[in-house]
């Protein structure tokens, strides 16, 4: 068998027409209003950089007001939080995202905690996570809605499915998981202490690779047919990889996000959907 291969640009082109839609409509309701999204960039990781690019040139794009700050390495927690405040209470700024990871001497759970859970169109804030447990929140993570849009798209029904996410850290793996569970999969976690992880992973109709440990993942971990998403971004030398060793689970699965490639452009989308809704609520017309 040869895997399919789901480009994240395809999904996200798919939403981009969907979004760009809706502008136009709500610029015609507000007379002219748009989305503002708030992006920090603390220090200069090069893939933290690729990535607040990324975000700047979608949100262009699509017409809404991207506010970008680049900071230094040296920027203090407190200055960090300053600039989150003054973006909270801008009435022009409709979502805010703060790049992780942050330098060393910033805290990231202090600094996610500062940002108004309103305009949390990340998902990450304790609130809107607890929030996302009892099946009510304004927006869900952009990680595991990605993954929901691209099973989705390539209309694998998850409902009833074993699923097994690999990772459990509180702001990808659990969200993936928890979001997963909502959805009705049957969910099985494995993490770092997980005993024959391959042989839990090949019971799975789909797996969700979220380690960050480069191709970790090799072909006896796949079910064949399975369906196999590669949340993971790894640099290694120059090139980008994922957490699936994609060259040998092609040969297994049924389908497979690449790395670059796959999950990252879906998410970027997932994170506009977020912001337009904040904006729709901001303006009465969610
Ligand atoms: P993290 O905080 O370092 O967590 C890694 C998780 O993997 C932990 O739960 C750890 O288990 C588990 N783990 C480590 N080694 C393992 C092994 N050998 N077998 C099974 N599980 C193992 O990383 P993260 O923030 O979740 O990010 C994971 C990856 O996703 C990274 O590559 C990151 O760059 C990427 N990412 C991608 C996106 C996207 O949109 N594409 C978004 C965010 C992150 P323990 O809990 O037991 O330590």
């Amino acid at each position: 068998m040869t895997a399919e291969i789901v480009k994240g640009t395809e999904v996200a082109a798919a939403m981009k027409e969907e979004i760009s839609l809706e502008m136009e409509r709500l610029k015609e309701e507000t007379g002219g209003g748009v989305p503002g999204l708030a992006i920090i960039l603390v220090g200069d990781n090069p893939v933290s950089k690729i990535n607040v690019n990324n975000i700047e040139k979608t949100a262009q794009e699509l017409e809404f007001n991207p506010e970008v700050c680049r900071l230094p390495p040296e920027t203090t927690e407190e200055e960090l939080i300053q600039l989150i405040e003054n973006f909270n209470h801008n009435k022009g700024i409709h979502g805010i995202v703060v790049q992780l990871p942050l330098p060393y001497h910033i805290d990231d759970k202090v600094i996610l905690e500062a940002v108004l859970p309103e305009k949390d169109v990340e998902g990450l804030h304790s609130i809107n996570k607890g929030r996302m447990l009892i099946s009510f929140t304004p927006f869900l993570p952009c990680t595991p809605y990605a993954c929901l849009k691209i099973l989705e798209y390539i209309n694998f029904d998850i409902e009833g499915k074993r699923g097994v996410v690999v990772g459990r850290s509180n702001n990808v793996g659990k969200p993936i998981a928890m979001q997963l569970l909502q959805k009705n999969v049957t969910v099985t976690i494995c993490h770092s202490h997980t005993v024959n992880p391959a042989e839990v992973c090949r019971k799975a109709d789909f797996l969700v690779v979220a380690v960050g440990r480069p191709e970790l993942v090799k072909k006896d971990w796949v079910k064949p047919g399975g369906v196999v998403i590669d949340v993971g971004v790894n640099k290694v030398g120059e090139k980008v990889i994922g957490d699936v060793d994609f060259e040998e689970v092609s040969r297994v699965a049924s389908y497979i996000t690449p790395v670059p490639g796959g999950l990252g452009p879906v998410t970027t989308y997932t994170l506009m959907l977020n912001t337009l809704h904040s904006f729709k609520v901001v303006n009465d017309l969610a």
